[in-house]
């Protein structure tokens, strides 16, 4: 099937949102066993990925740069890095990541004890 440049990049945008989200509402305090939980995510993450070029690029990503788990601030912070690492790879703007604390808002309603995201 011919690539489709459009799909492809919604599918990147959507994947980074929920990606980043994520990071954002992770316990800042985490238990050795959501740790664990969400370096393993990411290891999958980048293996079942379906853009498969994308998937091999972010595979040999994380091999260079491991995921950090040990907490929100590293989590977070590690993945505005390896998402500014693809985007110099496909030319874009990097992202200033002392930004990233506030951008991405879960919209959940629930409780964060410390933040109210
Ligand atoms: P995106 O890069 O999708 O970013 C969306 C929004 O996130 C931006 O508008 C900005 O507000 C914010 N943002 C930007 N940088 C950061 C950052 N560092 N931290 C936090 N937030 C940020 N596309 C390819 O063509 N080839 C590939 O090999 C490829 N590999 C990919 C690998 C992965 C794991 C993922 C998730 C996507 C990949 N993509 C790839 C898609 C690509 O990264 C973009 O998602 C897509 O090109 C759309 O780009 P965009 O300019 O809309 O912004």
């Amino acid at each position: 099937k011919l690539e489709n440049a459009t799909a492809k990049a919604e599918l990147g945008r959507a994947s980074w949102k929920l990606l980043h989200t994520m990071m954002g509402r992770f316990p800042e305090k985490p238990s050795a066993d959501e740790s664990l939980a969400l370096k393993t995510y990411i290891q999958l993450f980048a293996r079942l990925y379906p853009c498969g070029e994308c998937a091999s690029h972010f595979q040999k990503l994380i091999k260079k740069y491991p995921p950090q788990t040990s907490g929100r601030n590293a989590a977070a912070g590690w993945a505005c890095f390896v998402h500014n690492e693809v985007n110099k790879r496909l030319k874009k703007k990097e992202f200033d990541c002392n930004n990233i604390g506030d951008f991405y808002d879960c919209g959940c309603g629930d409780e964060d004890k410390k933040g109210s995201k």
